[in-house]
């Protein structure tokens, strides 16, 4: 192996039009097998020109060659493979990676390649073996001294089987007795075949060198060789040096050692970005299934084929009544409203129907038992036999009862005479009825639900003559032969004035406030997710602040802008990641939370998180938190390796 450097020239630029020449013209050339030592004052260039030979700076005028072979004037990736397969970089400050054990610090370079474990763990051994640290690979860094930093670097710079070690005051940080070790080290390595160019300030150094060359203001001025050149041939060990990417796995474990060092941080933004991915799931899962069940409850109680019309109430209407039936102030229809319904097409016959809600003067007896009633109802086609859980529809003379009053009542209660007092207006009616059927069943209108009498219309109107009270309609009922006529019907009722069934306004009422629930979800989660965003893209960028030499040391052994932007890319999906699962884990909670109590109040799961919307949430988040990690992770693959690694 020939290294050959001719005349180079680096120039930094300090502004626009002023530029300082660090290397003024520098030839040289060197074989394998040889420590050459540079020495020169502070500043006359050493680092600067082992930076250029070890291909981390690649702005320079002139060439370099090795064994012919140009390194300045190739492409990136080629470059990338010759710091990485060529050149083993040892620093003054070791520039470990601290949140990596001694193990994981020397095999990183090969982690960079995708060479696989055991491989990397057997070769790492051997090497830690060589420099003596084999019972200290499980250590972390700064659990080390100097020296053993030192020797851990060493083995990280030998560990792709380099053939050149570019040794930058390696001794620099160490006490006499240790620096001697390492020199002593260091020797061995070129005895063994390798070109090692050693920076040094001492010139007791010098002493252990096979040639010193003195660097002055990046001139070349004393070039002084110890021996002889003794041309090693040395067989090279050929080893896998992986030729692949680092794959998705290990930058993944990458990622993780390195929040694991700032684990209380991650959780937090985790945590924070959750609340916006628990709205979205939260969002996407209300009201899933309340629809359906409304829509089920309703024609459970009523024919489809009917639709049932009420007059917009002056007063209150809106308390909700079981079965269709309005409450007391209900206003009547005329017979204007009647012919104007009838009119509309596809009704096919009309029924008027009264309904009054009252809490005194309602009373069901029998035998020496009896029982209040709420209301006092007649029979249309909204009610079917399917709605009678016991007997069948009153005929002239009789009535039905809901199951919450026969309950009350006497449980065999069809077939049987109960009298029934009721008021309309003032006026008190008392009257016998024999009880044909019983409406509902009390696991369907519970205990809670107003407890009603139903009598035919005909039979009421009668009563009422008898009396000369006058019964008006308060409902109507529209009957058509099919169901698909049933849409166009309540539409035209609608837009006539009138209003629909009592079910049919709770339910609207229902969904609008389930909409406004569900639209303030959606701001609270757009609102998170782009705090999240930001959270996520700030504590990004403050990790790749914070690890700016580490990433100057990846570049040095070999790492392509890809894998350093994989590893922020790695960190910030372990980010996304976490954060969906705590937004889910939040929102599966508050699911049991929220249901619990709509079920109590409701017999309804409000909330019901399907699988979907739980991968759709933590696919946000993952998404998110990805997109936000990009421009930082970028940020991180852009670094120049030169000046990550001058940072202190
Ligand atoms: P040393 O021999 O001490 O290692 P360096 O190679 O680091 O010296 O630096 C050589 C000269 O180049 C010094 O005068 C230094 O100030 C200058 N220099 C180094 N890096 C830069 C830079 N990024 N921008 C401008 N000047 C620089
Ligand atoms: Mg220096």
């Amino acid at each position: 192996m020939i290294l050959d450097i001719k005349n180079v020239v680096k120039e930094y630029k300090l502004s626009r039009n002023n530029k300082f020449r660090a290397l003024n013209g520098i030839n040289l050339n060197f074989e394998s097998g040889q420590l050459v030592s540079v020495i020169g004052e502070s500043g006359s260039g050493k680092s600067t020109l082992m930076n250029v030979i070890g291909g981390l700076d690649n702005d320079y005028e002139g060439d370099i060659l090795l064994d012919g072979k140009s390194v300045h004037n190739q492409s990136e990736k080629e470059l990338d493979k010759y710091r990485k397969n060529k050149i083993g970089f040892v620093f003054q400050s070791f520039n470990l990676i601290p949140h990596l054990k001694v193990l994981d610090n020397i095999t990183v370079a090969m982690t960079l390649s995708n060479v696989k474990k055991s491989e990397r763990i057997k070769r790492a051994k051997k090497i830690l073996k060589d420099v003596g640290l084999e019972d200290q690979m499980y250590k972390k860094p700064n659990q080390l001294s100097g020296g053993q930093k030192q020797r851990v670097a060493i083995a990280r710079a030998l560990i792709n089987n380099p053939d050149i070690i570019l040794a930058d005051e390696p001794t620099g940080s160490l006490d006499s007795e240790t620096s001697e070790q390492i020199l002593g080290l260091i020797k061995i390595i070129a005895n063994q075949g390798k070109l090692v160019i050693m920076v040094t300030h001492s010139e007791k150094v010098a002493e252990y060198s096979d040639r010193v060359i003195t660097i002055s203001d990046g001139i070349i001025t004393k070039d002084e060789k110890k021996a002889e050149d003794k041309k090693m041939i040395v067989g090279k060990e050929k080893i896998n040096n992986g030729k692949q990417n680092l794959s998705f796995k290990d930058a993944i474990g990458m990622a993780l050692k390195n929040m694991k060092e700032k684990l209380a941080r991650n959780l937090l933004v985790s945590i924070g970005a959750s609340i916006g991915i628990t709205s979205v799931i939260i969002m996407l899962s209300i009201g899933n299934g309340v629809g359906q069940y409304m829509t089920n409850t309703m024609n459970e109680y009523v024919n489809p084929n009917v639709v049932e019309v009420h007059q917009e109430s002056d007063t209150d209407a809106d308390d909700p009544s079981p079965g269709g039936i309005m409450t007391a102030d209900a206003k009547p229809f005329e017979q204007v409203d009647i012919d104007q319904l009838s009119a509309i097409s596809n009704v096919d016959k009309l029924e008027l129907a009264y309904s009054k809600l009252s809490f005194r003067g309602n009373v069901a007896k029998i035998g020496e038992k009896e029982s209040g009633f709420q209301t006092l109802s007649t029979i249309s086609s909204n009610i079917t036999s399917e709605n009678i859980s016991s007997g069948v529809l009153p005929k002239t003379g009789e009535v039905m009862i809901s199951a919450n009053l026969a309950s009350e009542l006497d449980e065999n209660i069809v077939g049987k005479i109960i009298d029934v007092e009721f008021l309309i207006g003032e006026t008190q009616f008392s009257e016998s009825f024999k009880v044909s059927g019983i409406f509902g069943d009390i696991a369907q209108n519970g205990m809670n639900d107003f407890s009603t009498v139903f009598i035919n219309y005909s039979d009421l109107t009668t009563l009422a003559k008898e009396k000369d009270v006058i019964i008006k309609p308060n409902t109507v009922y529209l009957v058509t032969d099919n169901q698909d006529n049933v849409k166009g019907i309540k539409d035209k009722v609608l837009s006539m004035g009138y209003t629909g069934s009592m079910e049919e306004k709770l339910l609207g009422m229902f969904t609008e406030m389930l909409d406004v629930v569900t639209y303030i979800l959606a701001a609270i989660a757009a609102i998170s997710l782009v705090v999240s965003a930001i959270m996520i893209l700030v504590v990004m960028y403050i990790s790749v602040v914070e690890r700016t030499r580490e990433i100057g040391v990846l570049k040095a052994i070999g790492a392509r802008r890809k894998d350093i932007k994989r590893i922020f890319v790695a960190e910030s999906f372990l980010i996304g990641l976490a954060s969906g699962l705590f937004g889910l884990m939040v929102a599966v909670l508050l699911m049991f939370g929220i249901n619990a109590i709509t079920n109590n109040q409701f017999s309804v799961d409000l909330v019901v998180i399907s699988s979907t919307y739980a991968i759709f949430g933590i696919l946000v988040s993952v998404g998110i938190s990805i997109l936000a990690g990009l421009a930082p992770a970028s940020k991180a693959a852009k670094l120049d390796p030169v000046e990550s690694l001058r940072r202190e």
